[in-house]
């Protein structure tokens, strides 16, 4: 593979790039698709968002590598999200590349694929009603189930994966070192990737980590619930996540990919930042607690990135999961529980 001068491209050394794969109308701007080179051609670790533009940004990119999207040998999805498993079909279909994901996500493709569409709707009324939305908010909801209007969701032709990543294996890479280190948090079936190669710059430290969502520089990833309608386990996503995190801190890696914003170094120091700003989110929460209150009103309450009152309509639902995984946190660990019924209300205790 030749020089890059694309400037939407950049070479890691050993055999590793990233591109920017734009993620179109997101403040995020872009998913950074890696590629990495094997023995039997090479494999994507992720592929970016479903749309012409990004697609198109993949071709190039991977063309200033010197590669084309139809000698893919292979794609590794970090999870299932629409920015990150896009446009595996369209890879897939170009180059006949295998697609290989965790089952628990791959289980959250196959519903969101197959799902009649009133079952989405009726699961959002249920869980929202229970959290404590206000009728207002549940009104254009329950008007588009009688409706029989189908959801407009990202990833309903999301591509089907067709091998599991085995946690604490390598992966079959002719060539390569890389190892799958479930992350479950930000998605049940979240994977980091291990770089099991000493750094081509000789970085100190353990290899590099594709990180995905799991861990990035500047910006923590959603963690609500898992929201599996078919699932009445209570799990508690930030509960995993936080477990999760700390195992990648311990890895002593020399250098982190992610899936967004920038590579950087020190994930340690990055790891005890995010679980200090979760902690303090705890403990925010436990004071609003003093009270007891729904999901809803709690979320209202929290700090968000703007007032609640210009939190759009789906940011909102985001909101309340996200709400609901820290109270989940809370009573597991004995700092919170459930009051009342119809709907259930929170409290410290
Ligand atoms: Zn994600
Ligand atoms: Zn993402």
């Amino acid at each position: 593979m030749t020089q890059v001068t694309d400037p939407q491209v950049t070479e890691h050394g050993g055999g590793v790039w990233s591109i920017k794969v734009p993620i179109p109308d997101n403040p995020l701007g872009f998913t950074l698709v890696h590629l990495l080179d094997t023995d039997a051609g090479p494999v994507l670790v992720d592929t970016g968002w479903d749309d012409p533009t990004s697609w198109d940004a993949l071709a190039t990119g991977l063309a200033a590598c010197g590669t084309s999207p139809d000698a893919v040998h292979g794609v590794v999805i970090t999870h299932h999200h629409p920015d990150h498993h896009g446009l595996s079909a369209k890879v897939r279909e170009a180059s006949g590349a295998w697609i290989a994901m965790h089952e628990a996500d791959a289980s959250v493709v196959r519903r969101t694929r197959s799902g009649p569409p009133a079952r989405w709707f009726d699961y959002m009324v249920e869980k929202l009603t229970a959290a404590g939305a206000p009728a207002d908010h549940l009104g254009p909801l329950i008007a588009a189930r009688d409706a029989g209007r189908a959801p407009r969701l990202p990833g309903m032709a999301a591509a089907l994966p067709d091998r599991d990543i085995t946690p604490g294996e390598l992966l079959e890479l002719p060539g390569r070192r890389l190892r799958a280190i479930w992350t479950p948090g930000h998605t049940p079936g979240h994977v980091c990737l291990h770089l099991e190669e000493e750094h081509p710059a000789r970085l100190p430290g353990h290899g590099r980590l594709f990180s995905g969502d799991h861990l990035l520089p500047g910006i923590t990833p959603h963690i609500g619930l898992y929201e599996d309608p078919d699932d009445e386990t209570v799990t508690d996503p930030l509960g995993d996540y936080i477990d999760s995190l700390e195992r990648i801190g311990r890895l002593g890696v020399a250098e982190v990919l992610p899936a967004h914003q920038y590579a950087f170094t020190d994930a340690p120091a990055r790891v005890r930042e995010i679980l200090a700003h979760h902690e303090e989110r705890l403990t925010d929460l436990l004071a609003l607690l003093a009270e007891p209150l729904t999901p809803w009103q709690l979320a209202e309450q929290m700090e968000w990135n703007r007032p609640w009152a210009e939190i759009r309509y789906g940011s909102r639902n985001i909101a309340v999961s996200e709400a609901e995984a820290h109270v989940r946190r809370l009573v597991k660990l004995g700092r919170a529980e459930a009051v009342g019924n119809d709907p259930v209300r929170y409290r410290a205790v």
